[in-house]
């Protein structure tokens, strides 16, 4: 089943995208490598494709300010996911390295002012 909540934000984003997962069984996340608790699992994330990068990063300001609780844009898979399970996490990934999005979006919209909290 899938998060109402999730829904909702899904359907504030501007930038239009497609869906390349949102809900998977423990086995199919298992096999894709997802994390064993994926938010994946419970209906509360969804993995979003764009045409260009471009979109991908204002998708992700987007989200942002939409309120998503979790976004890791995923460079190297060309995808953005977003999850709305509970604990801030906001990151973008090139390979396996983790990086704060907040200074990152920030190059690519100087009005943005990254919060320097948590
Ligand atoms: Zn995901």
């Amino acid at each position: 089943m899938i998060a109402q909540e999730l829904i909702d934000k899904l359907n504030q984003m501007k930038t239009p995208f497609s869906i390349d997962s949102m809900i998977r069984t423990p086995i199919h996340n298992a096999s894709v490598g997802g994390a064993p608790h994926s938010a994946h699992v419970s209906g509360q994330a969804a993995d979003l494709i764009f045409d260009t990068g471009m979109d991908m990063v204002k998708a992700a300001y987007e989200a942002l300010a939409i309120g998503f609780m979790g976004i890791e844009v995923d460079a190297g898979n060309q995808h953005l996911h977003v999850d709305v399970m509970g604990r801030v996490w906001h990151v973008w990934k090139a390979g396996n390295d983790e990086h704060p999005l907040e200074p990152w979006l920030a190059q690519f919209y100087p009005e943005f002012k990254p919060s320097t909290g948590g």
